[in-house]
């Protein structure tokens, strides 16, 4: 059976990041219980739902390129409860959504993730949360500088990482993934080096390193842009300075012991996101809640931003959609290369050439000769010393 993965959005947060841009609001509690609602009616009544707003969900069409069946035969396997800040919306309201993912398909649930921040980890929760059956949680730490997290705008402190922590290991929580951002305004060469090596004495299963990107619509963006100088905006590092940050965390992850699979994750062994390999590889997955994204093989499809809007849709019955997308077979080769370089495993040319029908002889060429990629039998990956640079090499690649 094919198996599939869930994503649940829950876009509210307690402030807003200055860099951040994302959908999400603060919003009042009394928002969060209608929502979960609305998240379970989705759930519960999606073949519906679907059905009405034209997508070939369970209708036995082709996988665009390999000829696979985006039929009604999966299994859900994994769950990824992201935002947003899930962890605050209480563990009976989480509990109720995977209630109804389990009464609405089949499952057997190997992997479910719950995205927290380290403040709002108390003991009551954590044991609901695992009562509930999430089994893994990824924290955004994102620093372990108060003076970067103070700067960034974020509500947790380092004390709250290392009370956080022994609480999860305590509910059951064996699975632990921690990310941090490389170029938060105030962070330097030295603080860095102290929240890898920090992060390593820790020892999560899995981290994720991301490199500051900073939306032109956030705070920190237009202060950026206008020269000014609140939000730390004058103390935020260069992109040489980003990189060299990469590079000492890939180094450090690699001493400790973590397998590095994609641009920005890394991983005990057996410890790697099956969730979000699924976004790799290209499988299934359907998203719930305002802004959540959706993929069957051949369609990709994404709800209304919008959460009081998704809200008032659900309550009449709707299908709050906001994009949805046909692939064609170029566009779905195009993302077989990007989504398949994240990968540090690489891709496989001649299965890529077979499944599309399409010969790439000389495609990366230029990217190999450039030192950009690296090939070895019928397999292209990128070189393991550009892969703070690799958005470059998408841009070239997609050319
Ligand atoms: S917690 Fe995440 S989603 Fe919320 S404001 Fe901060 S960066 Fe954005």
């Amino acid at each position: 059976m094919n198996k599939l993965g869930i994503y649940v959005q829950v876009p509210f947060c307690q402030t807003k990041c200055t860099y951040c841009n994302f959908h999400t609001g603060v919003v009042s509690s009394a928002r969060f219980a209608p929502y979960a609602d609305a998240v379970c009616r989705e759930i519960r009544e999606h073949r519906e739902l679907l059905r009405a707003a034209g997508i070939g969900w369970g209708s036995g069409e082709s996988r665009v390129t390999s000829g696979e069946q985006a039929g009604t035969d999966f299994v859900v396997d994994t769950v990824y409860m992201g935002g947003g800040t899930p962890s605050l919306l209480d563990p009976g309201h989480l509990q109720n959504i995977l209630d109804a993912i389990r009464a609405t398909f089949s499952t057997e649930l190997a992997e479910v993730t719950l995205e927290a921040d380290p403040e709002t980890v108390e003991a009551g929760k954590a044991a609901g949360w695992v009562r509930a059956g999430i089994n893994r949680v990824s924290f955004g730490l994102q620093s372990f500088v108060d003076e970067e997290l103070v700067a960034a705008g974020r509500m947790h402190r380092r004390a709250d990482i290392y009370r956080a922590v022994p609480i999860l290991r305590e509910a059951g929580i064996s699975n632990i993934s921690f990310d941090l951002i490389a170029g938060l305004p105030r962070q330097t060469r030295e603080s860095w080096r102290r929240s890898i090596e920090e992060l390593v004495a820790l020892a999560p299963e899995h981290v994720s390193v991301y490199l500051l990107e900073v939306d032109e619509g956030s705070r920190l963006g237009k202060e950026l842009l206008a020269g000014g100088g609140r939000y730390s905006a004058g103390a935020v590092p260069s992109e040489d300075e980003m990189a060299e940050f990469y590079e000492l965390a890939q180094a450090e992850l690699r001493a400790a012991g973590y397998h590095h699979y994609e641009i920005s994750n890394w991983a005990k062994p057996g410890f790697e996101s099956r969730h979000n390999l699924k976004y790799w590889r290209r499988e299934a997955y359907m998203g719930f809640g305002a802004g959540a994204h959706s993929f069957s093989g051949s369609e990709r499809w994404a709800n209304a931003h919008d959460a009081a809007e998704y809200v008032k849709a659900m309550e009449s019955g709707r299908m709050p959609m906001e994009q949805h997308e046909k692939l064609t077979a170029e566009s779905a080769l195009e993302e077989e290369l990007f989504l398949g370089l994240r990968q540090l495993d690489g891709i496989d040319l001649a299965q890529i050439e077979r499944e599309y029908g399409v010969s790439l002889a000389g495609r990366f060429d230029p990217l190999a000769s450039a030192g950009f990629v690296e090939r070895a039998g019928g397999v292209v990956r990128l070189a393991s010393d550009r892969l703070a640079v690799c958005n470059e090499v998408f841009v070239e690649l997609m050319r």
